[in-house]
């Protein structure tokens, strides 16, 4: 059978790290087995439900490239088919009205909380041949078997088993008609031919639940997979006190989706202890039961340490497809000057994130309008203009401008003023790009482009020999 798998986020909220590892890993498994990806959003609470968290939500998932083969499907698309479901349910006598009223359910809670029992429908209305009430509007219960158990294999957590007695009869339908959550979860599930329902560990309590109304309805059981909580590094249920929860604050402060899905599947799911993969290695490797049992811990270092990585080693297109968000948002335009990718291969040793490469990439195609402070004072003499003066002439005179021909003008030009590199080479720098950090300077030079360098020193010996003589 076709391995179908689905994401069924509440668009109640951003998506967020824990949503979107489980994201990943339905969508690994559908790939991995040749099977289908569903997205469906449950937006059932209309109070909570917002178009702006669909938007964020389909925004994270085209962002993370987790492509979904059907949907996005709505649930507040298909509140007729629910209504047949649960006309099917009464009609068959697996489920009932309850005409009980909020201060009859309140006295039921006390007399048992009063008891030590647990707080639970008592099924007066079941199998009741009482007149209903006038004027109420039941809600509808499913009639949960009264005894036996529920009993699954679940793909991380391994043999569940609950007592048909802990259940209660749970509601399917409001008194206003409309589904509760749990009869749409299972609903779908059926009609989309879900195989393996892959979740968070914060839905188990509802499995027993929804596998007893998948039964009262014929329908094959999907497998489960519940999927352990991502705690913070002090241990707490991951939540905004750690840093960024939403994924897409994690484009903005510049991680390559790349980096951001190695560390998700990493969070929660080994093989053996290799720390990159790549997707089609993730692909090829991922298997549910390899994920663990255990809750996993948000490490921010770890995360850096993978975009670092991904910076370094990613195909400089790739980057260059990436990094032009961050471009628009920094207000960069790097249309003309050096190719990008050429900055890119020049940078990406140094920079952790997107945004540090662009911040650091500025000079490469906007002049440089002021000069490190500390710098100047520590790599700048008297003898400056002059040092940078024959610099440019011997750069000036190059016919062929790369990094070998540059390196040399540089190398004659410390020859000729016998002096060290150490003299020119920082002052060269800082007249070409303001500060004291950049790539190699024949490197740094080559794309500047020879017109550039030579203007920037000459305005960088000028700007030396003004504040001398108004020092
Ligand atoms: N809509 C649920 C949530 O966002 C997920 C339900 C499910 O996966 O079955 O937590």
């Amino acid at each position: 059978m076709k391995v179908r798998t689905r994401f069924a986020p509440s668009p109640t909220g951003l998506l967020h790290i824990g949503g979107a590892r489980t994201a990943l890993f339905s969508w690994l498994y559908a790939r991995k087995t040749g099977g289908d990806f569903i997205l469906r959003i449950e937006d059932t609470d209309l109070e909570r439900s917002t178009q702006a968290s669909i938007d964020a939500i389909l925004e994270a998932m085209d962002w993370l490239d987790l492509a979904y083969d059907e949907g996005p499907f709505y649930q507040t698309q298909r509140f007729d088919r629910y209504r047949e479901v649960i006309q099917q349910l009464l009609d068959n006598g697996q489920a009932y009205r309850c005409y009980c009223s909020k201060e009859e359910l309140d006295a039921l809670r006390e007399a048992q909380m009063v008891r030590k029992e647990k707080p639970r429908y008592d099924g007066r209305w079941r199998d009741s041949t009482a007149t209903p009430p006038a004027g109420v509007q039941p809600v509808i219960r499913f009639k949960n078997p009264l005894d036996g158990v529920v009993e699954f294999e679940d793909l991380v957590r391994g043999k569940i088993t609950i007592a048909n007695a802990e259940l209660d009869d749970l509601i399917i339908a409001r008194s206003d008609g409309v589904p509760t959550y749990n009869l749409c979860v299972v609903v779908d599930d059926i009609d989309m031919n879900v195989t393996h329902v892959i979740r968070g560990d914060d839905h188990i309590n509802n499995t027993p639940r929804q596998i007893n109304i998948m039964r009262a309805l014929g329908a094959a059981l999907p497998k489960f997979a519940h999927v352990p909580m991502i705690l913070g590094n002090d241990g707490q249920r991951l939540s905004k006190r750690h840093g960024a929860v939403g994924v897409m604050q994690y484009r903005d402060e510049g991680y390559l989706p790349e980096a951001l899905l190695n560390y998700l599947v990493r969070l929660g799911w080994s093989h053996g202890d290799q720390e990159v993969f790549s997707r089609d290695e993730l692909i090829q490797l991922f298997e549910i039961e390899n994920i663990n049992r255990a809750p996993s811990s948000f490490s921010p270092d770890k995360l850096l340490w993978l975009n670092q990585h991904y910076i370094k080693t990613l195909p400089a297109e790739r980057i260059a497809a990436e990094l032009q968000w961050h471009l628009t948002q920094q207000n960069l335009d790097t249309s003309r000057g050096p190719a990008l990718v050429d900055v890119i291969e020049a940078q990406r040793e140094r920079a952790k994130t997107l945004v540090e490469l662009v911040a650091a990439s500025r000079y490469f195609y906007e002049p440089v309008n002021s000069y490190d402070a500390a710098a100047m004072k520590k790599q700048v003499s008297a003898e400056t203009p002059h040092y940078l003066q024959v610099v440019a002439e011997h750069l000036g005179a190059l016919q062929v401008w790369d990094e070998a021909a540059i390196h040399e003008a540089i190398t004659a030009s410390c020859e000729q003023l016998q002096v060290k590199l150490g003299k020119v080479g920082p002052a060269l720098r800082l007249a070409t790009t303001g500060g004291t950090s950049s790539p190699a300077l024949d490197v740094t030079l080559k794309l500047l482009s020879k017109d550039t360098v030579l203007q920037r020193i000459n305005i960088f010996i000028e700007f030396v020999k003004n504040s001398a003589s108004s020092a």
